[in-house]
């Protein structure tokens, strides 16, 4: 399906725009909050992932798009962070559609996939607006600033427990490239 394919593309570019996020972040000598997001877009990359896998799995044929250039730098670490969380907000509407298409369709396989990527964008809203929100709080206090750039410096990466996150290569029992 066409806008399943696109998800992959959606997905590909929050992992790019967040990558971009965290090198502005650091740029601006905030090397916390710039490892949290490369973190972030690690996990873009995994969303992305499965629903590569998942089209695989359903023969529905996966076709790439070209990745959309993000911009290179924000005003300030708040600016990143409520750009975050509305781009959050905007996935969310993607993942609403595809299920609002999918139930139409009777697909139930692909309403349950995207019902593991419901649960996720929860989450996905509240952490990024957990930031902006702590950023508005400490406001231009550099000891303030200071302690949200430790904090947020200790994410880690966790896989997603989505089956689909599998590679499709260590699915068929072949070594990874
Ligand atoms: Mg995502």
């Amino acid at each position: 399906m066409r806008e399943l394919n696109k998800q992959i593309n959606e997905e590909l570019f929050s992992q790019y725009i967040y990558e971009a996020m965290a090198a502005d972040l650091w740029d601006k000598n905030f090397k916390g909050m710039a490892h949290w997001m490369w973190i972030q877009a690690h996990e873009e990359q995994a969303h992305a992932t499965i629903f590569y896998n998942y089209i695989i799995s359903r023969r529905l044929g996966v076709e790439l798009e070209a990745i959309a250039k993000p911009p290179v730098t924000w005003a300030s670490p708040l600016a990143i962070f409520e750009a975050a969380h509305e781009h959050e907000v905007h996935i969310t509407g993607r993942i609403n559609y595809l299920m609002e298409l999918t139930r139409a369709e009777n697909d139930y396989a692909t309403v349950k996939m995207l019902d593991w990527f419901t649960e996720e964008q929860v989450e996905e809203e509240a952490n990024t607006d957990e930031a902006a929100k702590n950023l508005i709080l400490v406001g231009s206090d550099g000891r303030g600033l200071l302690m949200i750039d430790r904090e947020m410096g200790v994410r880690a990466f966790r896989a997603p427990t989505n089956p689909y996150y599998t590679p499709f290569y260590a699915a068929a029992g072949t070594a990874a490239p």
